[in-house]
């Protein structure tokens, strides 16, 4: 076991309790006292939708109740009536206030449901990968490098963001889920796959397992002692939604020793937290959470999608990624927001967001300039936005992959036709010819692992 023990005499143990409000609970939150009662109805049909789940920290620390209207954390947090269509909320509305059928609406939600694309990206049909012929339902391999890891009890989060892209994660629906409690499968699939050097542990958020748990994945994987293995990594949002994880939990100090326990076993670990705006970096128990991670070797890269409502403003960005490089952090991507779900509702067009990272990224200095431009995950891989050029006459969008499924592909420009509205590589038209690139073989989008 790694010593770690820093700053533990400052922080009482068991000094914050958690407390979580969802669907059932969620009208006893004291702040929403203050909201009138049509908010209430539209926040109670979106929820019949989307996941909702909340907590003390988030709502006592987080958000301006006196301008709910503007607050990007309460945007985040708390659904709202934008979030669909608006016949989908009519029609939905119209049973709850005539007090229908509960068989009724649940059959109307989950016909709301399949429209909004809850596989985004091709994650149930092209990356589950494969051992023996048999499929591994709690992993995913897309990148060479990279298998993706959802240990079964981190499927869940200590709030849910209302433009998270695994909502169907989260609505109890277990044929949509995948997750794994077999981390021998991983072992023995890493074992096979010697090109894999990474592991990315994610959920939902593998943060919400307590640290025994979580150790019960990681210290077989070190055990294994895989010469291929080099890094991994834990993709949270705990560090916004309960920080109090990494500081003065029951078992704070238990999570910090292992992490400190893969660096000692000569593994890179790395934290991807997620950061949406730079409020969420302000309060101090934040900021010793940070300073608590990095003490025991583990190194912080932060990730965003771009949400219209949230954070689409470039002083935003400048304002989070010279916090997050002070606090130590290495600012790494920012996302476009994933086609699916409330995606009407968050998304930025693609040449919008492109400004508004060229508008942040020049006001900071060289050390915050390690984050990638907008990136889309989308099914061929992540593709970033260049910008936008000219070629001769014609105004176009320069992409490239920084990421893709044949490794060919990557860090190739290529072009498409200029379009100020679209959100998505999908909605883009190549410049010359019908099709992209990485269409001309397009057995290569069936390959997996
Ligand atoms: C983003 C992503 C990764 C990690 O990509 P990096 O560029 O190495 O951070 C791995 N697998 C999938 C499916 C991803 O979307
Ligand atoms: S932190 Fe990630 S998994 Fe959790 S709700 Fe937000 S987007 Fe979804």
């Amino acid at each position: 076991m790694s010593t770690y023990r820093l700053n533990s005499a400052r922080h009482a143990p068991d000094s914050t309790e958690y407390r979580a409000y969802h669907a059932r609970n969620w009208r006893d939150i004291p702040q929403l006292a203050r909201l009138d009662k049509e908010r209430l109805f539209e926040m109670e049909v979106v929820s019949k939708v989307f996941p909702f789940k909340t907590n003390n920290f988030v709502i006592d620390n987080l958000i301006d109740w006196s301008d709910v209207e503007n607050d990007p954390i309460f945007a985040l947090n708390f659904p709202h009536r934008e979030m669909l269509m608006p016949a989908d909320f009519s029609a939905l509305a119209g049973l709850i206030r005539k007090g229908a059928d509960e068989a009724l609406i649940t059959q109307r939600v989950r016909e709301i449901r399949e429209t909004l694309n809850p596989h985004p990206a091709g994650q149930k049909e092209h990356n589950i990968p494969e051992l023996d012929e048999e499929s591994l339902p709690g992993m995913q391999h897309k990148y060479r490098e990279t298998v993706l890891f959802f240990p079964s009890q981190g499927q869940t989060c200590h709030a849910y963001c209302t433009f998270c892209f695994r909502w169907p994660q989260f609505t109890g629906d277990s044929a949509d889920r995948f997750a794994s409690r077999e981390v021998g499968n991983l072992i023995a699939y890493l074992r096979r796959h010697p090109e894999v050097t990474d592991v990315l542990i994610t959920g939902g958020d593998p943060m919400i397992m307590s640290s025994r748990v979580l150790a019960g994945y990681v210290r077989p994987l070190l055990a294994a002692r895989l010469p291929n293995l080099r890094r991994i990594r834990f993709g949270t949002k705990a560090l916004t939604f309960w920080p109090h994880r990494f500081v003065n939990d029951r078992d704070a100090d238990e999570l910090l020793a292992l992490l400190g326990d893969i660096a000692d076993a000569g593994l890179h670990v790395a934290v991807m937290a997620h950061f949406n705006h730079p409020r969420e970096l302000e309060s101090p128990v934040v900021q010793d959470a940070i300073a608590r991670l990095r003490e025991s070797g583990a190194e912080i890269r932060t990730q965003s999608p771009l949400l219209r409502p949230v954070n689409a403003d470039p002083v935003v960005w400048q304002t989070m990624w010279k916090k997050q490089v002070d606090l130590g952090c290495i600012p790494y991507y920012m996302f476009l927001a994933r086609d699916t779900g409330a995606h009407h509702h968050f998304s930025v067009p693609l040449v919008r967001a492109w400004r508004i990272y060229r508008d942040a990224i020049a006001g900071v200095s060289g050390l915050a300039r390690t984050v990638r431009g907008p990136s889309m995950s989308a099914t061929p891989g992540k593709v970033e936005v260049l910008g936008v050029s000219r070629i001769g006459p014609q105004k176009v969008i320069s992409l490239r992959f920084l990421q893709g499924r044949d490794p060919g592909w990557v860090m190739r420009p290529f072009f498409a036709k200029y379009d100020e509205q679209a959100t998505w590589l999908d909605e883009l038209r190549p410049v010359s010819g019908s099709r992209w690139f990485f269409e001309e073989r397009p057995s290569q989008l069936r390959a997996t692992a």
